[in-house]
């Protein structure tokens, strides 16, 4: 037998991270413990890199003892490794993200109850019999014995003075399970044959698989039934979704199809929901998570399944704090656990598609929707030729199209990827513009609020009436169309049809957001116009004409994957026409009909498309072909920001590893801070993170320098 050791590592989730500690008996790797730090006590995770032997025994401080009775296991320990030597982010950052619910550590105390003591009351009243009816099944707390009874707080009070009842605790009732079984799809042969691939992945180890499928073929259906397979082996799912507006409908699928309610785990939710959750993923109680990013940092305890949902949505990307892409750490994580990982797109990202392609990914594919349903006819409107009226926003095709529609009695989606009622406000006499005092970023006018916004960094101020720099009245004037304005025009249009704006900053929060994407479901509204929130996932069964306001948003700016974004979106949105009934069609108002991603789709030939991309990244030196990085050099100061960054491309490492920069960042003052990217680019086998750790160790941050490193940014 080998001895016990005598020190061991334990990871604070803080930058501090590795210490050495003298070992308590009985304390293992994954265990989270309380050790001393300075005067005060802190909870931390023995970790399995070896202790620092150098320390002289008597200075060596002793582990305090374990806390609660939950350990992190040894694949969460490798992933949060593997996630923060790859971020470049010091471990004990990342495992601040797995620690995100620490009162979940020690079992939850069982609730106070009250229950009969058997004693008979002396004298029976209405209200006396009717409390102790209400506990003849068993106990139950005073405010559920309240509501049962009816009776008042003074008839239970003397009961149990009397004796007749007495205080206990409640048994915890295990959650139920959901059942495989509960309510099986009937799959069309293409389906059937994707998901019986998938169960076989399950319990097979780790692999990688793409789910691809045209908008409405059915993928959720197909990678339910891998979940059915990971429930049946006794085994834990995670399905990751790009934006919490979505989990709703999947949660909704999920509970439909095995009729419990999975666990959703986001920032909308309580802190208590939380703590819940993490310790039911812990446990092994909760066995269907449904989830944002974070959820890859959940303690599970069986995990057999990850799903990936929109696999190529941006929203995946972290951009604040650790910066990770949480489709590409989902893959490791599914790795270290030695399980499946599904990525599902209708339009897959140009990598992982390269990934399928070459065989690393197995490649899954429904070509069609499901009951044969067509896609949606397509069509350009060249603003061109057929402008809106001046000052408006909708051409006369698509106003011809919205009134078939509504007289058709269908409904028609409005789709602008613009907050708000214009994105730029004027002074018409003097050339004014209201801009962020934080960001380079001009401010969005909020009609509804009467409120200027700043869409970076929150910044709001009152919308003045008159011009602040001219004192012009009147004189102010929106630029360019925000949702909100669309809907005053088709307001104005059609006056009798029911419209709604669906927009993330609606009034009333998450819930009203969910209440209004139950009235369109439901075919309560007529026009829904909308931002991105219900580009995806959704399916109303009444959307037949969908008509994108400006196709060309996104386009025009530099950025390589401008092109890959706008299809995807494109794509995405025109999928919800025509899900349920044949006949839906798509209108995008373009200034560009000839432009490769607008003639794709018109097109369909989304093959072309991707060929297309795939030679445009190639020849241009970009991922997958090459590996970028991207650091950015912030500071209270341009000059400081400036200086520092150059500094840095001095010392730049140079061979294969070419380093572009100094250029302001995209934003190029976020926040009141002034922001520089440098951008380094690699061949694929060479790795970055040592040659970017050496580089910027040679040049220390000072003053109010701040650095950050993106590895495999989404903007080039
Ligand atoms: P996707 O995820 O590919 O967009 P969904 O799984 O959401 O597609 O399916 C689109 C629509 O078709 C949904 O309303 C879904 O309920 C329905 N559907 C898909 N497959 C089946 C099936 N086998 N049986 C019944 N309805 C199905
Ligand atoms: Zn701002």
């Amino acid at each position: 037998m080998t001895p016990e050791p005598e020190r061991l590592s334990v990871l604070l989730p803080h930058r501090l991270g590795l210490l050495t500690y003298r070992a308590a008996e009985g304390v293992r790797p994954g265990d989270v413990v309380a050790v001393p730090l300075g005067g005060r006590t802190v909870v931390g995770v023995v970790w399995d890199e070896p202790p620092d032997e150098t320390i002289a025994d008597a200075r060596l401080r002793p582990v305090a003892g374990r806390v609660g009775d939950i350990a992190i296991g040894a694949d969460l320990r490798r992933f949060v490794d593997f996630v923060a030597h790859y971020t470049m982010t010091p471990p004990g950052a990342i495992l601040r993200m797995v620690l995100r619910a620490p009162d979940a550590l020690v079992p939850p105390k069982p609730l106070k109850a009250l229950a009969l003591s058997g004693t008979a009351p002396e004298r029976s009243t209405g209200p006396r019999e009717k409390v102790l009816a209400a506990l003849a099944d068993g106990p139950l707390t005073r405010k559920a014995l309240l509501e049962a009874s009816g009776a008042s707080t003074a008839v239970v009070t003397g009961l149990l003075k009397a004796g007749v009842l007495e205080e206990t605790r409640l048994a915890e009732v295990p959650p139920p399970r959901p059942d495989p079984q509960h309510r099986p799809p009937h799959l069309s042969p293409a389906q059937e044959d994707a998901a019986d691939a998938l169960k076989a992945m399950v319990g097979a180890g780790f692999s990688t698989v793409l789910l691809e499928g045209v908008t409405g073929s059915g993928k959720t259906e197909v990678y339910l039934e891998a979940i059915a397979a990971a429930l049946a082996a006794g085994r834990q799912a995670l399905v990751l979704m790009p934006e919490i507006a979505l989990t709703p409908m999947v949660t909704a699928r999920l509970s439909e199809r095995f009729g419990v309610v999975p666990g959703e785990w986001h920032s909308g939710r309580t802190p208590a929901a939380r703590t819940a959750l993490w310790r039911d993923v812990a446990t092994g109680r909760a066995d269907i998570v449904v989830g944002a990013r974070s959820a890859l940092f959940l303690p599970f305890d069986r995990l057999g399944l990850i799903v990936v949902d929109e696999e190529h949505d941006p929203s995946f990307k972290q951009e604040d704090g650790v910066i990770y892409h949480a489709r590409d750490m989902a893959i490791v994580r599914a790795k270290e656990a030695d399980v499946p990982v599904v990525l599902a797109s209708a339009t897959p990202s140009v990598e992982t598609r390269l990934n399928a392609e070459s065989g690393r990914y197995r490649h899954l594919m429904l070509g069609t929707r499901h009951g044969g349903l067509a896609l949606p006819d397509i069509r350009a409107v060249d603003l061109r030729a057929t402008p809106p009226p001046r000052g408006e926003w909708l051409s006369p095709p698509v106003r011809q199209a919205v009134a078939d529609t509504l007289k058709a009695g269908e409904q028609a989606l409005l789709f602008l990827n613009r907050r708000g009622y214009a994105p730029l406000t004027v002074c018409r006499r003097c050339g004014h513009r209201f801009h962020c005092p934080n960001c380079s970023a001009s401010l969005v006018e909020h009609r509804l609020r009467g409120r200027l916004v700043c869409h970076h960094c929150g910044h709001e101020e009152p919308r003045p009436r008159v011009c602040p720099s001219c004192g012009g009245e009147d004189t102010l004037a929106p630029c360019g169309p925000g949702v909100e304005r669309v809907e005053e025009e088709v307001r104005a249009l059609w006056p009798e049809a029911r419209a709604t704006v669906l927009s993330s900053d609606l009034a009333g929060g998450p819930q009203a957001l969910v209440d209004a994407l139950g009235r369109v479901a439901r075919g309560e509204v007529d026009i829904v116009i909308g931002t991105q929130l219900v580009a995806k996932g959704y399916t109303f069964p009444r959307l037949q004409l969908v008509a994108v306001v400006d196709a060309d948003l996104g386009l025009e700016n530099g950025d390589p994957r401008a092109a890959e974004r706008t299809f995807q979106m494109l794509t995405q949105v025109t999928g919800r026409a025509g899900r349920v009934t044949a006949g839906g069609r798509a209108l995008l108002q373009t200034h560009a009909p000839d432009h490769p991603v607008i003639r794709a789709m018109v097109r369909g030939d989304g093959e072309a498309f991707y060929a297309e991309e795939t030679l445009m990244r190639r020849d241009g030196g970009l991922p997958p072909f090459h590996r970028l990085a991207a650091v950015i050099v912030s500071a209270a100061e341009k000059a400081e920001a400036h200086a520092h960054a150059a500094a840095l491309a001095r010392t730049a490492p140079t061979g294969e590893v070419e380093v572009l920069g100094p250029a302001e960042a995209p934003l190029a003052v976020l926040r009141g801070r002034y922001r520089y990217r440098l951008l380094v680019r690699a061949p694929r086998r060479i790795m970055l993170q040592p040659i970017l750790a050496d580089w910027l160790a040679a040049v220390p941050v000072e003053g109010t320098v701040r650095r950050a490193v993106d590895i495999d940014p989404q903007s080039f």
